[in-house]
């Protein structure tokens, strides 16, 4: 297979080649350069003119894409159609590889049909179970309950994590489903995710302490959310903090396990990031420097921007993995603005770039990328190295041989329109086109 015409860039961080081919035999790729390439008239040709040609993406933080218990808490598995559906946003979001991060599948809930790589991620330690105990846990059978991070390290899961949730740590989870749940059960009222979060804070302020209640802030807001006769102050606190804290201490507790099992294991160890979590990462980072830990969606909302970039940096010279989210980018209900993730990209202190679920209302990566490289807060060849050479660096075992247009590698490529790289046309999978002008061509074997 030659592709040639188009633009190239390789996945590495180095210059884009502006006009050039990769040729693809046998599943791997034998030749990438400049100009038209060697003309054969067996080869089959794609013609790349006006697009760019990108190792397949390699997405380090997604959720609902394994037919088994649901993001960190363990909920019961959305179904097997949601499932595909996901899988299907991923690769025609030029997702070739991608990590599940709910933590508690088995890879016999993998569905191996699917053209997408899917990985698996372990949370399976004893605080975590009680944690996801706490908030829901009904997705857990005793095959889940008896595994352990070692042996599912074992049964080939590549990464540990995600330790704590937005629904676990009151964070994205409890904005647009737990609060929302049980404010509307007692007032028939659904608040929006923005609103939960408001509520939230002037109950427990951003870092949910029970000292930060502000009673005048609380009235002022059910008043706003149009609460004010349906729901006293002090219910409302009661509502709020029976939502929120009591899984908190425990999910804590399962980060120290995490980072203890990654200093023994050498498995990377992927850690919810909010607030209420950033300053324990930092210090499990400290008292164990053997420990490869991941500050996954450090671009969190309810971070102010200078406290995320703050963070960051001092995460990093920690020697932890720094990863921010798309989510709903450009903001429709989750993150209310792009700022972190734009920000966190111009001061350059971002390892890695994922989507992570925002409720399912997240956005492929490459469409997180092309708003940041229109914004010019990244290089487009920067920007690529994020979402491929360096989440297969940085998780060997996730993508091996792949993330990058270079001979010997595994034939995972994209071709997405020069003027938007958000526009994915074509998806080759192991040397096999599995998406053409954006329209999939059924299923491959894997
Ligand atoms: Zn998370
Ligand atoms: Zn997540």
């Amino acid at each position: 297979m030659l592709i040639a015409g188009g633009a190239i860039v390789t996945g590495d961080n180095t210059k884009p080649i502006p006009e050039g081919y990769v040729l693809v035999r046998d599943g791997r790729i034998v030749d990438v350069g400049s100009g038209p390439g060697p003309p054969s008239q067996d080869d089959e040709f794609i013609d790349a003119a006006a697009q760019i040609v990108l190792p397949g993406i390699v997405n380090t933080h997604a959720h609902g894409c394994v037919e088994g218990p649901f993001v960190p808490v363990g909920s019961p598995a959305l179904a097997k159609s949601r499932v595909q559906a996901e899988l299907d946003r991923h690769l025609y979001g030029g997702e070739t590889t991608v990590l599940c991060v709910c933590g508690f599948c088995l890879p016999r809930e993998i569905d191996g049909s699917h053209s997408v790589r899917t990985c698996l991620a372990t949370s399976h330690t004893p605080a975590n179970f009680s944690a996801a105990d706490l908030v829901d846990g009904r997705g857990l059978s005793s095959r889940h309950r008896t595994m352990t991070v070692e042996r599912a390290l074992e049964d080939g899961a590549v990464a540990i994590g995600e330790i704590g949730a937005g629904h676990s740590l009151g964070g994205g989870g409890q904005d647009y489903l737990y609060i929302p749940n049980v404010i509307e059960q007692a007032t028939g009222v659904r608040l929006r995710p923005d609103q939960a979060r408001q509520l939230k804070w002037a109950i427990l302020g951003r870092t949910l302490s029970r000292d930060a209640f502000d009673a005048k802030q609380t009235a002022n807001c059910l008043h706003t959310l149009g609460l004010s006769g349906k729901l006293q102050v002090s219910q409302a606190r009661q509502f709020i903090e029976n939502s929120v804290l009591p899984s908190v201490a425990t999910t804590l507790q399962g980060f120290e396990e995490a980072a203890a099992l990654s200093a023994q294991t050498g498995a990377r160890a992927v850690l919810h990031t909010s607030p209420v979590s950033v300053g324990i990462i930092a210090k499990l980072a400290k008292k164990y420097p053997g420990a490869k830990l991941v500050a996954a969606h450090a671009n969190q909302s309810d971070f102010q921007t200078d406290e995320a970039l703050e963070w960051a940096r001092r995460l990093r010279d920690l020697g932890v993995t720094i990863d921010i989210s798309t989510w709903d980018i450009p903001g429709k209900a989750i993150q209310a603005s792009p700022d972190n993730f734009l920000q966190m990209l111009a001061a350059d202190v971002v390892d890695t770039v994922s989507t992570d679920y925002a409720g399912g209302e997240w956005e492929p990566i490459l469409k997180g990328l092309a708003l940041a490289i229109k914004a010019g807060a990244v290089s487009l060849a920067a920007a690529v190295a994020l979402a491929t050479a360096n989440p297969a660096r940085l998780f060997p075992a996730l993508a091996p041989n792949r993330g990058l247009l270079a001979p010997g590698k595994i034939g995972d490529i994209v071709l997405v329109d020069a003027e938007d790289i958000g526009n994915v046309r074509t998806v080759i999978i192991g040397g096999k086109i599995v998406v053409r002008n954006g329209v999939g061509i059924g299923e491959t074997p894997r």
